[in-house]
Parts: C-alpha cells; structure tokens; sequence
C-alpha cells in the first residue's frame, strides 16, 4: 500500500536520469511543479464512526512516487511527520535520494527516531554511496536500509553497513537504461553476509549482464527472474 501526500519530482543524482515517474519517457515527464495530493492526510482520516479509513499493522510505503525530503515540501513534511506520529500502529517505509535533508523539518520530539518508521537511502554509485551514507549513518533513525536501485556500477557498501537492518538491488529499467552487472549484485550480496544484513535481489533492470552475455528483459519478469536467481537472504523479512 502506497502514501503519496504529494506529487512532482525532479533530477537530483544519476539515478534519476531515466526516472520511472519524471523521466524523458515517463508519463509525468516535466511535472517538476511538487504539489499536496487529495490522498495528504489519508493515514488519519475516518469513516463516520471515527475509525481510521487505513486499518493498522500495514507497511505503508511513503512517497515512492516524488521524494519524502524535497525543499518544496519542507513545511507539508511537518504536517506528514505528525500524522506518522499519531499512526504508531503502521509502519511508514520511505525511500529517498535526499537523505542531506532528513534534519530539516524534523520534529521537536524525534528523539532517537519513532519506531514506526524505516528510512531507506537510494545510493546508486560508490560516490554517492561515498557522501550519502556516512550522513544516513549520522542521523538518528531507528530502522535503516539501504537502497541500490538503480545499480549503476560496483558498489563497495562494507564500511556503512554497521547500523543497516537491509539492503536491496535492483537494475535499472527502460529503454535507455544502463546494464545491470549480475557481478555488482553478487559483491553486494557478499557484503550482506559478512555483516549479517539481509538482502534482497529485487529486480533485474531491463539490461541484464550475466556471464558475459547481456539479456533484454520484459519489464514484467525483471522481479521474477531476480526470485528464480534465488540470492535474496530475507530471513522471514517482509518490506513491502
Ligand atoms: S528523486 Fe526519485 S522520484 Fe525524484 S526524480 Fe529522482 S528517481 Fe525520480
């Protein structure tokens, strides 16, 4: 189940280059204009007998579609932060390329972090590993993980991995979309279980490199001949 309390999006790393929501052949393309949803308070809305409308016990992944952390939403986020608050009976995923900006706007009462809430850093090269991580590290949040997605070369995760509940791996996807090396994904798997994190393959991307021959691959098998590859250590872990 997706929260998206707001929409829009633009570039902020290579990642983004081909994004599947704001890039060259998305249909949002150029929706660079961040804008409140009609669904912004959906966690803590109610039916007519006051029950929430969203049952509790449910991962809800969080602004998947545009980025939790943007400038533009710095005093939405406010709002967001304390309906997250009031939600402690869900669990609020939120995946980000902008994890410089996790201090800003931050409650008064984050303490150490709020137990219901897992923030995943998108790192997609070992520069960005380089600069993002050590911050992710830095700041207090309960549950961590990291994000390889989209994979764009060999990423050496071992120094930041103390700290990190879960990394995942996936290639990128489109038409123009950089290979995904089975090699890059295999170290990072490595790297998982010398520090005993759990891992999991999640998608193929659409160039897919294995044993020196790359394969085109339907954007609907890229998940499941990622699960047939059988790498994933989940160890019983349910994120989405
Ligand atoms: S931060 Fe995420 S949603 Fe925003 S442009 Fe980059 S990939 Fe797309």
């Amino acid at each position: 189940m997706n929260w998206e309390p707001w929409t829009g999006c633009y570039q902020i790393s290579d990642g983004c280059t081909y994004c599947y929501f704001y890039g060259p052949h998305a249909k949002r393309c150029g929706q660079n204009t961040i804008q409140k949803t009609d669904k912004f308070d959906w966690p803590v809305r109610t039916n007519t007998k006051g029950e929430y409308n969203i049952k509790g016990n449910k991962i809800l992944a969080t602004c998947f579609a545009t980025d939790f952390f943007l400038p533009e939403a710095d005093e939405w986020r406010k709002d967001a932060w304390s309906m997250i608050k009031q939600r402690s009976d869900i669990n609020f995923l939120i995946l980000t390329k902008r994890i410089d900006r996790f201090p800003v706007s931050l409650p008064s009462d984050w303490g150490d972090g709020y137990d219901n809430v897992s923030i995943g850093c998108t790192v997609e090269n070992q520069s960005l590993a380089d600069y993002r991580l050590p911050l992710f590290l830095s700041y207090p949040i309960k549950r961590r993980f990291i994000a390889c997605s989209p994979i764009l070369e060999s990423i050496n995760l071992s120094a930041y991995l103390h700290g990190i509940e879960h990394v995942t791996v996936s290639g990128e996807s489109g038409r123009d979309a950089r290979e995904c090396d089975y090699g890059w994904v295999l170290d990072i798997r490595e790297q998982c279980v010398k520090a005993n994190v759990t891992f999991w393959f999640k998608g193929t991307g659409t160039f897919f490199k294995r044993d020196g021959t790359v394969e085109k691959i339907n954007p609907f098998k890229q998940g499941s001949i990622a699960r047939e590859l059988d790498i994933s250590i989940l160890n019983g872990k349910k994120l989405f």
